[in-house]
């Protein structure tokens, strides 16, 4: 019998750090290393190995990404695994899901626990995305899985999955929808497939971003009371500090606090500028709170509706549509599919 062709791509992150003299975990190991340390991958599938950076994932970039999207177009494999850092996991594997067009399964898989602890996450991660990647259920639906993401034998779709704690070994969760299927055993149970309309829309509107330059957004969260001097500065400066677009951590369904609410209203006509639930993502509201910083006068007012998406997702997406050259009516369009 063949065995799937399994390419993994190691980026970094904890999944490969070792430690130096002084007993700090540095970066250090390399794809061959992650894959040698787990055996039995060979009985799974034909793993070819490749060590593309040695970085922590809080020190990728766009453009990293970006390459990355292009290398996985071209390869010869049944499947894809990307291992990397924790820390923006929930961002690059939605960014891959926007660049990626792919009918095998591509899966992002990393780890918590360093390879110097008992009970590193690891290898157990490696291997079950290597599980997942080769499975028939998972290679049938890989198109309509999207980019998944698998950690601690769960598996998620890119544009849910969520960091949810910064140190614990079930840092990894998709609190809107749950799991897409769970490992048992050396099974791969599926569970549901996500929905991918405003993904297929965003993707189409997208096109190709392959030669585009960065298009640095900036996220702001808003707390209570908050004035709003951040926002001013943007709008004060002549080229908004560098920015070409702001995403807003908003309050509740789409709120600001009122103070701000005259500086959102002309940041808005100064950038492309996305308000996004700062509740960690949950469609929002459009239609029910009056007031000059409430939903409807915020609509008026010519600010984009993020939908759904979790704001760090948010500003992957306008990032990507920036690159893309697209305008603010045709962003809006594409955030408006995410509910
Ligand atoms: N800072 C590390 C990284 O994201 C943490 C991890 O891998 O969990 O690369």
């Amino acid at each position: 019998m063949t065995l799937p062709r399994i390419k993994v791509l190691a980026l970094g992150g904890t999944i490969a750090t070792r430690p130096d003299a002084s007993g700090a975990m540095q970066m250090g190991l390399g794809a061959d290393d992650l894959v040698a340390a787990v055996p039995v991958l060979a009985t799974l599938a034909e793993i070819d190995a490749e060590t593309v950076s040695r970085v922590g994932s809080h020190s990728l970039g766009f453009d990293q990404i970006h390459a990355l999207a292009a290398k996985i177009a071209t390869l010869q494999a049944d499947g894809v695994i990307v291992t990397q850092g924790t820390d923006t996991l929930e961002e690059t594997a939605f960014l891959l899901d926007l660049l990626v067009d792919r009918d095998i399964p591509v899966i992002v898989t990393a780890a918590m626990r360093n390879p110097a602890l008992t009970s590193a996450d690891g290898p157990g991660n490696l291997l079950a995305a290597v599980r997942v990647a080769c499975d028939p259920w998972v290679r049938t639906h890989a198109k309509a899985l999207g980019v998944m993401a698998v950690m601690l034998d769960e598996v998620y779709a890119a544009g849910d999955v969520l960091k949810t704690h910064p140190t614990r070994l079930n840092a990894f969760a998709s609190p809107q929808t749950g799991p897409l299927a769970a490992l048992v055993e050396d099974r791969v149970v599926p569970l549901a497939l996500p929905v991918r309309e405003a993904m297929t829309r965003a993707r189409a509107g997208i096109g190709d971003v392959s030669s585009a330059k960065e298009q640095p957004v900036a996220l702001l969260w808003l707390g209570l009371d908050e004035p709003g001097f951040m926002i001013e500065a943007i709008v004060g400066d002549r080229d908004q500090l560098g920015y070409r677009g702001v995403v807003l951590g908003a309050m509740g369904g789409g709120h600001v606090p009122e103070r701000s609410a005259p500086l959102v209203t002309q940041l808005a006509e100064r950038l492309p500028t996305v308000v996004s639930p700062r509740a960690g993502g949950g469609p929002m509201l459009r239609q029910t709170y009056g007031g000059p910083s409430s939903e409807i006068a915020l609509r008026k007012a010519g600010l984009i509706w993020g939908g759904r998406l979790h704001p760090l997702k948010a500003r992957v997406l306008l990032e990507t549509c920036l690159r893309a050259g697209l305008g603010r009516d045709v962003i809006a369009e594409v955030f408006d599919a995410f509910g």
